[in-house]
C-alpha cells in the first residue's frame, strides 16, 4: 500500500486551455496517506472520476506530478502502478466462474495456487458469495456481478491502493448498507489505501475516514465527516453537506460586528481584525438548521419568525422560516411542539459561522 501525493497537479480535456474553466481538475497539492479510507466526494461534473482516472494511469494529466510514496509514476502504466480500481459497472468474464474472475488477478501476477485459492475463499466469504462460487458469471444477478466485480479489486493485497468509482450505483438499496459496511470491514482487516468516489454523502461518511470535498476541479474541504458538517470552510461545502445544508444569510458590516434587517451579530476581535482588512462586501452568515435554536416563547436574544411550512419526516420535522424577509430552515424533534404561525429562534454563537468571499473566517478572540 502506499501514500499517494498529487503534486500541483491540474488536467484540461482542451489540448490548449485558455482559461480556468477549461480545467476539468484545477492546480492541487494532496496527500492520501498511506492505509487510509478516503471518500472523494462531490456533485456530477465536478472531477472525481477524472483525478481517479489520473492517479490509477487510466488518464495522463496535463500538468503536475503523481508520487506513489514519494517516487513519481506519471510515465508507468496502469498495471506498472500496481492500482486495483472498481467501477460503477461491473468488469468481469461472463464465460467464466466466479471462482476464476476472483482468481484472475491473483494468477495473472503468478501466485501459487494453493494462495489463490485460500484468498479467493476468503473474498467470497466476505462478500456473501460462497454459494455461487462456482456458478458462470453470465448467470448472476446484477448485485452478485458487481460484487465478483469488487472482489477481483480486493483480492490481491500487494496493491498500492484500491480505487473505487462509485461503486454501489447498480446495487440494490437495502444491500448497499451491508456492502459499504463490508467495504469498511475490509479496510479494517487489510489496511489498504482506499479511495472511494460517490455524490451521496450518506456512502462517503459511513465509508470514510476522511471525506476530500470537491467542487469544481478543486478539494475545498479535506477533513472528518463531523469536521465536514460543523465547521465548512467554504459555502459549498456548508450547502453541499447536510440534508437541507447550511442556512446562509446575506449580512454588512456594523460597529462590533455584522448585521442584516437592524439584527447585530457581534464578532470576536481577531474576526473583526479579519473583516476590517478584507474589501470585500460579500458576507455571509451561515448556520445548520440543526443549530437553530427554535422556541414557541420567545426568550432573550431571540428573533420572532413566521413559519412558511413544515415538512414532516417521521423522526424529525423542518421548518421552513421567515426571518425579517430572509428564508430559514430548521430542523426540530418530532416531539416539540410549536405554534402554527409564528416561532422564536436563536442561534448559537459557537454555530454561527462568518464567510467572506464564501470562505469561512475564524479569529481568535
Ligand atoms: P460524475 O459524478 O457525473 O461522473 P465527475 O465528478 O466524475 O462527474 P468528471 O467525469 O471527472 O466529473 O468530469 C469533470 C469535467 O470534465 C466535466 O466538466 C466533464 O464534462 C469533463 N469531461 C470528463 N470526461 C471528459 C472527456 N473525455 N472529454 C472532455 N471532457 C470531459
Amino acid at each position: 500500500m502506499a501514500e499517494i501525493h498529487l503534486k500541483k497537479l491540474a488536467h484540461s480535456y482542451s489540448a490548449n486551455p485558455k482559461f480556468t474553466s477549461e480545467y476539468a481538475i484545477r492546480e492541487m497539492d494532496h496527500v492520501w496517506e498511506q492505509g487510509g479510507a478516503y471518500a472523494l466526494l462531490g456533485p456530477s461534473g465536478c472531477g472525481k472520476s477524472t483525478l481517479l482516472n489520473i492517479i490509477s494511469g487510466l488518464l495522463s494529466p496535463s500538468e503536475g506530478e503523481v508520487l506513489f510514496d514519494g517516487e513519481r509514476v506519471n510515465d508507468l502504466t496502469p498495471s506498472q502502478r500496481n492500482i486495483a480500481q472498481v467501477f460503477q459497472f461491473p468488469v468481469i468474464y461472463d464465460s467464466m466462474t466466479v471462482f476464476d474472475n476472483l482468481a484472475f488477478p491473483l494468477r495473472n501476477m503468478k501466485v501459487p495456487e494453493s494462495k489463490v485459492k485460500k484468498k479467493v475463499f476468503e473474498i467470497a466469504e466476505i462478500l456473501e458469495l460462497q454459494d455461487v462460487l462456482h456458478n458462470k458469471a453470465k448467470n448472476l444477478s446484477a448485485d452478485e456481478k458487481q460484487k465478483v466485480s469488487m472482489g477481483r479489486g480486493l483480492v490481491r493485497d500487494d496493491v498500492s491502493a484500491i480505487l473505487f468509482d462509485e461503486p454501489l450505483t447498480v446495487i440494490d438499496p437495502h444491500l448497499k448498507w451491508k456492502l459499504r459496511r463490508k467495504l469498511k470491514q475490509i479496510h479494517e482487516q487489510f489496511n489498504i489505501t482506499m479511495v472511494y468516489v460517490t455524490h451521496d454523502q450518506l456512502e462517503a461518511a459511513t465509508f470514510a475516514d476522511k471525506i476530500a470535498l470537491m467542487y469544481d476541479g478543486n478539494i475545498v474541504q479535506f477533513g472528518t465527516p463531523r469536521e465536514l458538517f460543523e465547521k465548512p470552510n467554504h459555502t459549498f461545502v456548508g450547502y453541499f453537506i447536510g440534508s437541507p445544508g447550511m442556512n446562509f444569510i446575506e449580512v454588512a458590516r456594523c460597529a462590533g460586528g455584522v448585521e442584516f434587517a437592524g439584527i447585530t451579530f457581534p464578532v470576536d476581535a481577531g474576526i473583526q481584525d479579519i473583516l476590517d482588512q478584507v474589501p470585500t462586501d460579500n458576507l455571509k452568515l451561515g448556520i445548520r438548521p440543526e443549530f437553530v435554536h427554535v422556541c414557541a416563547e420567545s426568550i432573550e436574544g431571540s428573533f420572532e419568525c413566521d413559519i412558511k411550512h413544515i415538512e414532516d419526516l417521521g423522526t424529525y420535522k423542518i421548518i421552513t422560516l421567515d426571518l425579517k424577509g430572509r428564508t430559514l430552515k430548521a430542523r426540530i424533534d418530532e416531539d416539540q411542539q410549536i405554534p402554527e404561525h409564528k416561532v422564536y429562534v436563536s442561534f448559537p454563537k459557537q454555530w454561527l459561522k462568518l464567510y467572506v468571499d464564501e470562505y469561512l473566517i475564524e479569529g481568535d478572540s
